[in-house]
């Protein structure tokens, strides 16, 4: 049956391919389609796989250490049992047949089904079992993941998929970068979610805030995801299977376009200098910010370094990270944004959880409270600023108590570094962002204690107009054209013009190709965004004049009624 569901365009573009349901474990497992010549030799490597781990079941039996506990015994036993059982060690084999998949993720789909059985079971010494389950299956996966041995991983022209989930967070999405799905769709979450940011810098067509896509799609449906209107159309009839592969070619067709301009300097038709900056989460991001003609990193997310794991990054793990990028980018521009964990970026060892995580200790706020953190960050950032040209950025600063405990720790940090005799950059800049009320209406007076400040719209907007930026039920009133946030925005880059501070927008806004040439009329020159907006962001630079922007900018910052707003708008952009 054909159904349509209407949702938030995330990412643009059109994906046609098959569903498939996530579940944390599939996203581990590497999944991959095979010859038929391969599959002999892919059911002997799961074979291998479940004989390695019952001999270690079976060493550990035998070895158990002196004064262990008597359950560790029958527990080991248990999980051989487990292990013999077919249901584990022969229907996975089935699956690599039938479906022509490599061992992993047919072990990953019969654990799921495993799993979902034991939840149905009523007495609960068994429902707990499934832990059992869970650990020797997860222990057969390494053993694949660890011992790919002769594994024919070259995949042949696979069909393409679309993930279907009801919530993904940030960090399933960095795991995601390594997966090739054509589009992703999700139940949950609001268009500058630090998910929705993720999707855009996966660059694959997205759409969020479903609401049951989940439940009503099947696994294997075919889909159409619409990331341009925010559509998804369940198993299309073969018109509108046809009518989409032509929006994908057209679109398509346009990308290519747009790739002419890659080395046009970006420059409006009245000769205003106009500088477009990348947004990276990881230091291998860089290569497609060079690739787009980015002339600098205008916000390197540095907390996807903290995230999927147990510990804390050292020094050092920092240190090579940020000289990675600022290596890479030759004497350019890198502003690393120190650690804004917390809201939606919750890290494994924050333990304290929060009623109201966007307004509790985030960013800053936990940097200060934790400022053992801080400074292993801060030192690695120095240390980094040798080999290039690195900035710092603040986040979330909202007092100016705030910013001068973080200046005196940074002073601290720079005055250890050269006691100890290590190279670093002593003038590197250090800015602030702006994505609170409060900083953006006092911005004079942060402006008058840095080198350049960041305009954070996605969090101004959300602590503005008062919405969760993750939160699907108010994502319909998400306005970056509201008067309020507007005047914010005017207002932050009037005080940077008056007292030489330079002043850029780093959230979504900036790769906005619609709100180019309203934030160039009221004065933006400097623009970071996710790299895979930097052409059709630099299209609307070549076509504007500043000059004839300003005054139609300085109306729409007078004007009230969204309906004028938006035709305004449209006047803007003719
Ligand atoms: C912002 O808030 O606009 C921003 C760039 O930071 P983040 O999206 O990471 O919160
Ligand atoms: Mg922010």
């Amino acid at each position: 049956m054909t159904f349509a569901l209407q949702g938030i365009a995330i990412s643009g573009g059109y994906a046609i391919g098959r569903a498939q349901l996530f579940s944390h474990d599939r996203l581990e497992a590497p999944h991959y389609v095979l010859q038929a010549r391969d599959l002999d030799a892919e059911v002997a490597r799961f074979e291998e796989a479940v004989a390695m781990v019952r001999a270690e079941c079976e060493h550990l039996r035998d070895h158990l250490p002196e004064g262990a506990p008597p359950e560790l015994a029958a527990f080991l036993d248990l999980h051989r049992l487990f292990l013999e059982d077919s249901m584990l060690s022969e229907v996975p084999k089935r699956l690599i047949r039938e479906q022509a998949c490599n061992a992993e993720w047919a072990l990953a789909q019969q654990t799921e089904a495993l799993l979902a059985q034991f939840e149905g079971i009523e007495d609960a010494y068994l429902r707990e079992r499934r832990h059992d389950v869970k650990q020797v299956a997860d222990r057969v996966l390494k053993a694949l993941l660890g011992h790919p041995g002769h594994a024919p991983v070259k995949p042949v022209d696979e069909e393409p998929t679309v993930l279907v989930a009801h919530d993904l967070s940030p960090s399933d999405m960095v795991l995601f970068k390594r997966h090739a799905y054509a589009g992703f769709i999700t139940d949950l979450g609001g268009t500058t979610s630090h998910t929705a940011i993720l999707a855009r810098s996966l660059n694959i067509s997205s759409v969020m805030a479903l609401h049951n896509a989940r439940a009503l799609v099947q696994e294997g449906d075919t889909l159409i995801v619409d990331g341009v209107s925010g559509v998804v159309i369940v198993n299309p009839d073969e018109s509108i299977l046809e009518e989409y592969r032509l929006r994908q070619n057209q679109w398509r067709l346009e990308q290519q376009k747009l790739r002419r301009l890659k080395s046009s300097q970006s420059i409006t038709l009245d000769g205003v200098q106009v500088e477009l900056l990348a947004n990276i989460d990881l230091p291998p991001d860089v290569r497609e910010a060079i690739d787009e003609g980015a002339t600098g990193i205008g916000l390197f997310r540095s907390e996807f370094l903290f995230l999927n794991r147990g510990d804390l990054p050292s020094e050092d793990e920092q240190f090579e990270a940020y000289r990675q990028v600022v290596k890479a980018m030759k004497g350019r521009p890198v502003v690393i944004r120190t650690l804004d964990a917390g809201a939606d970026k919750s890290l494994a060892w924050m333990s304290q959880k929060s009623e109201n995580p966007a307004l509790g200790l985030r960013a800053i706020r936990l940097c200060l409270a934790e400022p053992h953190i801080f400074m292993t960050q801060i030192r690695a950032i120095l240390r980094a600023s040798h080999y290039g040209s690195a900035r710092i950025l603040l986040p979330m600063l909202a007092s100016l108590t705030e910013l001068d405990q973080a200046l005196a720790l940074i002073a601290t940090a720079k005055a250890e570094l050269k006691a100890e005799k290590i190279k670093f950059d002593a003038n590197v800049p250090i800015g602030g962002m702006i994505e609170v009320p409060a900083a953006a209406l006092a911005a004079e007076w942060f402006a008058r204690k840095l080198d350049f400040l960041s305009l954070g719209t996605n969090d101004l907007i959300q602590y503005t107009l008062a919405i969760d930026r993750t939160d699907d039920t108010v994502a319909h009133l998400y306005d970056p054209l509201h008067p309020a946030v507007i005047y914010l925005l005017g207002h932050t880059l009037k005080v940077g013009r008056r007292l030489d501070c330079p002043v850029s927008v780093c959230g979504e806004m900036a790769g906005d190709a619609r709100l180019t040439r309203l934030l160039l009329g009221l004065g933006l020159r400097s623009f970071s965004m996710h790299p895979a907006h930097i052409l059709s962001v630099k299209q609307q630079v070549l076509r504007s004049q500043t000059q004839l922007l300003e005054p139609l900018a300085g109306k729409l910052m007078r004007l009230g009624d969204p309906v004028r707003i938006l035709a305004l708008l449209d006047k803007i952009n003719a």
